[in-house]
Parts: structure tokens; C-alpha cells; sequence
């Protein structure tokens, strides 16, 4: 690429990062990353009435925390700032009345009542509701003493008629659209705050942008943007449109159906990278044919572009979600997932201090673990006084002879020993088995069970040398 890559990430801050925020944000940084070019963060705040206290700052630990890091913005500074749209409404304005004098834009006074009576004569005979241009009838003397008069005024963009409005979207495609239908849009409301589409167009080209990334829900603005980037003279950036992301029955990812805000997901613990890997293939894939599943965020910078997002919506499954994470906790540096565990062992009544037994007992479950949160369930046999038997039924198996036999001469051989460890429970086991000549499923189970309750789980020896020796020959006592 010739010039210098410059996306962004523009998000109305609504105090959680939706999924697809963290598509568009995850697509932005690749590719940036990808051309060696510069990411860039704007915060789209000018709707006062949706902010949130905090939302910013919650917003860019989010990202930071999954690994998507901005060379401008509002905590990384840089040359185009401010990075606050709140913070740049004299822009604006400077630009609007340009429009106005150049006669791209004008003046409408129309209330909010008239703009409603509009909408529904326009229901009542069929026809499209969209403002119906009528200010643009007003004489500049009419104009002058409405606003003279003080009377409310918004400035509305004027749409060129009969005109065929083109664009070559990256992903989509060329798309046409017959100008007719295009609004007048409000570019300046009547309180000064500019609409999202006036400061969108401006700042993505006051801040040089190259190319802009987001989501399909924005490609209906794109004619407008397109005539107001002509109005203004100014290069349009390239446009990639990234199609939506959806349940699993096809409809818009919706918090009915499922978690939508990225802190849900990270707080019950799934891990950065799974998360990235997983959203990264929400649109994009590595290639036809390619059945790659798994990309570090490094993989996902040298293989990403654009050429490979694909058309059609992306399917939000949750257990695709649940096997990568599971997959990803299997194969995580047993210290580093230890650190990334000890808040989820809260309440458990397992002492977090001895890490080497928190490492212990993760390295023992984690296959069976999906996302963190799992944790409690998992090491209650680890930390119960007690055993409680998983089923009644299971009672019948430990009172059978053989199974008394076996429980009774393995405490009696792990009592003699100075400390527990799963070779040494191990070779207990073995020699049980030469001298009481109970063997395969008949040793094994009621093992098990005496010593966790349950007929299935993590391996034995692992869950003994966890339990230690006290309480390993106390649960086998127990039974006989
Ligand atoms: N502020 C818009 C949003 O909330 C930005 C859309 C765009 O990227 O143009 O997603």
C-alpha cells in the first residue's frame, strides 16, 4: 500500500464492549498491524444523553486487556486530535458553515410535531418516510428572519437529486443508490451537537483515515457520507463493510440469547487469546479450504486482510466458543493460568496461598473446564471434609466384598507411607491388586468413589497426591 494505513475504531461509548465492538476493533488493529500502519481510537460522544461515567476508560482496558492497543487516541495522544468528538464540536460547525454557504446544506425549521405529522401522511399513502425537503422552498429572507426570530433550526444536508450515488465497498462490493431516496440528512441539530454522520465524515477525514472498517449496520449511511465527502471536495476513504454477527437461529447477536458484552465473557473466564481467536473468525477466514482453527494474535496480524471477510452473516455459536477456550486452557502455561485462576478458587475453601497446590489441582481439571468460572464445581473433592456420594446407587458398589477388600488394604499401605504422591499411590495401587487379586474396574471404581464420591473424573493418583495422605486414608476408612 502506497500511503500509510490509518483505520479506526469509533465507538459511541455505552459503558460495555458489545461482541461486535470488538470485531470491528479486532479487524481494525490486524489490520493496521498487517501494513505496519497506525490504529487509531475516536471516541463518538456527542450524543450527551447516552454517556456513561467510566465507559471510556472500561472500554480501552477491555481492548488492552485482549491484546488491541491504539498508537492515537484519547490515552495515546497524537497529532490529530482531540480523540473526543465532545471535545471537537467548533469543527463541526466550522465545516457546516461551509456547506451552508457553498449551498450543499440548509436551514429547516421544522418541529418535531410537523416532522411527525410528515411520517405518518407519508405511513397513510405508502410512500417512504424521509424528510420531505420542503425547506429548501424557504427564500434566504424567510430563512433570515426565522433565525432571527430564534426559532429552533437544525442544518440539513442537500441531497443532489436524480443522481446515481456509487461506491466500491471491499467487502460487498459495488453498491448503487438512486440519490432520490437518500435524506436530507440533519448534519447540526438544534441544540449545535453535530449528528453522527457530519462528524464521522469529517473526522475520518481530518484524521487522514485510509480506510474504514466496520460493521454491515453502517453501510446504509454510506451514501450520505459518499455525498458529503463530494461536497466537501475530499477523497473518500476505502470501505470494508464486515457482515453482521448473528445467533445461532440467524437473527442479530441479541442479549436474549446469550451474553453480548466482552466483560461477561472475560470475567467467567475466557481466556484473552480464545476470545481473540474466536472473534477473529466471526467474518474472516485464513483461506478456501484452509481448516485452520487456531491463530495467536501474531498469526492473526501476518495472515489477516480484507480480501478474505466474507460476504455473509457470522454465526455467534457459544460451543465452538466453550471448545476453543477448553482447548486453549488445556495447552496454557500452567503458571500463567494458575495467576489467571486464583480469583475464581474464591469460596471454595481451598487455601490460594500454597500455589503449588492450586497448580496442582488445575493441572489435574483443567481438561474438563470450558471457562473458569467452572472452577468451584470441579475442586469440591478437593476441599470437602466429607465425601458425598454422587448417587445412592453407588453405595451398592463399595459395600461390595471385593471393593471392602481392596479400600481396606490400600489405606492400610498409604497410612505406612511418609507422604503421598500419585507414583507412589500408584505402586499402593499395584500392590493391592498382586495381593488381593482384585484387578480392572473392580480395584478401580471403588476407588474412585471412596476417595471423591463420583464415578468418573480427573485421574486418580493426581486427586490422592491433592488430597494428601491424612485425608486420602481417612476417605477410605470411611467406607468400611
Ligand atoms: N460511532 C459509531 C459506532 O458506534 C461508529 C460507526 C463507524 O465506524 O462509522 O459504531
Amino acid at each position: 500500500m502506497a500511503n500509510e494505513v490509518r483505520v479506526r475504531f469509533a465507538p459511541s461509548p455505552t459503558g460495555y464492549v458489545h461482541i461486535g465492538s470488538l470485531r470491528t476493533a479486532l479487524f481494525n488493529f490486524l489490520f493496521a498491524r498487517h501494513y505496519g500502519g497506525k490504529n487509531i481510537l475516536r471516541i463518538e460522544d456527542t450524543d450527551q444523553t447516552r454517556k456513561v461515567e467510566g465507559a471510556v476508560e472500561n472500554l480501552i482496558g477491555s481492548l488492552e486487556r485482549l491484546g488491541i492497543t491504539f498508537d492515537e487516541g484519547p490515552v495515546a495522544g497524537g497529532d490529530f486530535g482531540p480523540y473526543f468528538q465532545s471535545e471537537r464540536l467548533d469543527i463541526y460547525k466550522k465545516y457546516c458553515s461551509e456547506l451552508l454557504q457553498k449551498g450543499y446544506a440548509y436551514y429547516a425549521f421544522e418541529t418535531s410535531e410537523e416532522l411527525e405529522e410528515m411520517r405518518r401522511l407519508q405511513q397513510l399513502e405508502g410512500k417512504q418516510t424521509m424528510y420531505d425537503r420542503r425547506g429548501r422552498d424557504l427564500s434566504e429572507d424567510e430563512v433570515k428572519e426565522k433565525l432571527a426570530s430564534g426559532a429552533p433550526s437544525v442544518i440539513r444536508l442537500k441531497v443532489p437529486l436524480g443522481e446515481e450515488v456509487r461506491f466500491n465497498d471491499l467487502v460487498k462490493g459495488t453498491i448503487k443508490i438512486d440519490s432520490d431516496i437518500v435524506d436530507d440528512q440533519i448534519l447540526l441539530k438544534s441544540d449545535g451537537f453535530p449528528t453522527y454522520h457530519l462528524a464521522n465524515v469529517i473526522d475520518d477525514h481530518l484524521m487522514g483515515i485510509t480506510h474504514i472498517i466496520r460493521g454491515e449496520e453502517w453501510i446504509t449511511s454510506v451514501p450520505k457520507h459518499i455525498l458529503l465527502y463530494r461536497a466537501f471536495g475530499w477523497e473518500v476513504p476505502a470501505m470494508a463493510h464486515v457482515p453482521l454477527i448473528l445467533n445461532r437461529d440467524k437473527t442479530k447477536l441479541s442479549k436474549r440469547q446469550g451474553d453480548v458484552a466482552v466483560e461477561d465473557y472475560l470475567r467467567k473466564g475466557y481466556l484473552r487469546e480464545a476470545l481473540v481467536n474466536f472473534i477473529a473468525l466471526l467474518g474472516w477466514n485464513p483461506g478456501e479450504g484452509d481448516e485452520r482453527e487456531f491463530f495467536a494474535m501474531d498469526d492473526l496480524i501476518r495472515e489477516f486482510s480484507i480480501e478474505r471477510v466474507q460476504t455473509s452473516g457470522a454465526v455467534f455459536n457459544p460451543d465452538k466458543l466453550n471448545w476453543m477456550n477448553n482447548s486453549y486452557i488445556k495447552d496454557y502455561d500452567l503458571d500463567k493460568l494458575t495467576e489467571l485462576s486464583l480469583p475464581y478458587f474464591s469460596g471454595t475453601g481451598i487455601d490460594t496461598s500454597d500455589r503449588e497446590r492450586v497448580r496442582m489441582i488445575l493441572n489435574t481439571i483443567r481438561v474438563y473446564l470450558n471457562k473458569l468460572d467452572e472452577i468451584p464445581d470441579h475442586v469440591k473433592i478437593f476441599s470437602t471434609e466429607e465425601v458425598q456420594l454422587e448417587k445412592d446407587e453407588l453405595r451398592q458398589i463399595l459395600e461390595a466384598e471385593s471393593s471392602r477388600k481392596a479400600i481396606g488394604a490400600l489405606a492400610g499401605k498409604l497410612e505406612d507411607l511418609d507422604k503421598l504422591t500419585a507414583d507412589l499411590y500408584k505402586s499402593a495401587v499395584a500392590e493391592v491388586q498382586a495381593e488381593t487379586g482384585v484387578k480392572g474396574k473392580a480395584l478401580f471404581k471403588p476407588l474412585r468413589i471412596a476417595l471423591t464420591g463420583s464415578e468418573n473424573g480427573p485421574e486418580l493418583p493426581a486427586i490422592a497426591e491433592i488430597l494428601g495422605k491424612e485425608k486420602s486414608v481417612r476417605f477410605l476408612k470411611r467406607w468400611l
